[in-house]
């Protein structure tokens, strides 16, 4: 079996796929890989760096590939290159991309889009919501303490005392959580705040507060829900009260398949102090405020919203080092005596896959 990533040709994009362990470690299982040339090189892993792996151009690559591993889905090009039946593996952005799905259908493949895997225990080992989601929270967070005009920790000095920066966290899932976590590193004074109640205990364990806004909205699988019109007035209302007194909100607040919830208002920023700062890591998703632009800086009255585009790729040999071992043992479970097999009785088979043998498979 032939397992292959190419080099990620999204705007801005520095991971890959495969890095030289789990590279090794396929081959262990007695898998061929085969990468395009400089795959890995703007993760900070050059060719040499991988041992007993073979090297082409992207059209013999594809050519050749049984799997193809990637880190964002590539274009519909790509999969037209591909040999009928083949499988793919990565995070295809199943949501509202039936032109892709239409491609991958048309050469019959076999797609797992690894945001369908369920947050079960077993799966952990191949979350790549978690582990790019951390690798995107701790950046948001080291953005905002640059872009600040205020340090984040407290300073006793001779030339007089600073106070520590107030920080707070809207959304505290995975990268909510890594974002405290790298504040208080910081030294900052940080709260955080969730619809989902069981967020109380994992903010306070960061050693932060928990902001308690009075609505509560847990959904399904660990995921929150949207909140119907009165809930969203509510938490308007209680969060711009609070609002005034935070020098730099970071917010990651999503619900799976729906835009983003719009939770800043621009009244509410226009409440907030000069200066302030709001960095919105669901820019991507349209963003938390509705002063956002994806990828830009906006000044509002004195207060300045970044909407960073994707964080992971900015540590890139980290978030690769992790994003490859979520794939690998994704890999593990398709492989069944030297074939590959999908299991479509193993719940994470099922429900991470796209489309097979050119049929849709993927409801949402
Ligand atoms: P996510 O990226 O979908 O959302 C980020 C956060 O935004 C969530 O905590 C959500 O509750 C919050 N949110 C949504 N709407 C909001 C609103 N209107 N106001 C404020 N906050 C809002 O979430 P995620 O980080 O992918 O994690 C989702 C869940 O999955 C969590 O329960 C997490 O513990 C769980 N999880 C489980 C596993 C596992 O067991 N394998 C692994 C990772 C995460």
């Amino acid at each position: 079996i032939t397992v292959a990533a190419l080099r990620e040709t999204a705007t801005g994009e520095r991971r890959v796929a495969i890095t030289p362990e789990m590279a090794k470690k396929l081959r262990g299982k007695g898998l061929r890989v085969l990468l395009e040339r400089d795959a890995g090189r703007a993760a900070g892993f050059p060719d040499a760096s991988y041992a007993d792996v073979e090297f082409a151009d992207a059209t013999t690559v594809l050519g050749q590939a049984d799997l193809l591993a990637c880190v964002l889905p590539p274009d519909d090009a790509v999969f037209a290159g591909m040999r009928e039946g083949s499988v793919v593996v990565g995070q295809l952005r199943p949501y509202g991309a039936a032109g892709r799905i239409a491609a991958l259908n048309a050469r019959k493949l076999t797609a797992f889009s690894l945001e369908l895997l369920p947050r079960t225990t077993r799966a952990q080992a191949m979350d790549v919501l978690s582990s790019q989601a951390a690798v995107a929270g701790y950046r948001a967070m080291l953005i905002a303490a640059e872009a600040s005009p205020k340090f984040f920790p407290m300073l006793t000095t001779a030339a007089g005392t600073i106070r520590p920066s107030r920080v707070l966290v809207i959304g505290a899932g995975v990268a909510g959580l890594q974002a405290i976590a790298t504040a208080r590193r910081l030294g900052a004074q940080i709260e955080g705040y969730d619809v989902r109640p069981e967020t109380r205990e994992q903010v306070e364990s960061l050693g932060a507060k928990f902001l308690d806004l009075g609505v509560s909205a847990a959904g399904s699988g660990g995921y929150a829900r949207e909140l119907s019109a009165e809930e969203r007035a509510a938490q308007q209302q209680a969060l711009a009260d609070h609002l005034k007194v935070f020098d730099v909100v970071v917010s990651t607040a999503a619900v799976p398949g729906r835009p983003a919830p719009k939770i800043l208002t621009s009244a509410m920023v226009e409440g907030m102090k000069p200066g302030a700062l709001i960095v919105d890591l669901a820019a991507e998703g349209g963003g938390n405020c509705e002063l956002t632009r994806p990828g830009e800086r906006v000044e509002h009255g004195g207060v300045v919203i970044l909407g960073p585009l994707n964080l992971p790729a900015g540590a890139p040999l980290h978030a690769s080092e992790m994003y490859a071992r979520n794939v690998f043992n994704f890999v593990e479970l398709l492989v069944h005596e030297a074939a590959l097999k999908p299991d479509f009785d193993d719940e994470l088979v099922a429900k991470s896959c796209l489309s097979h043998a050119g049929e849709t498979r993927f409801a949402g």
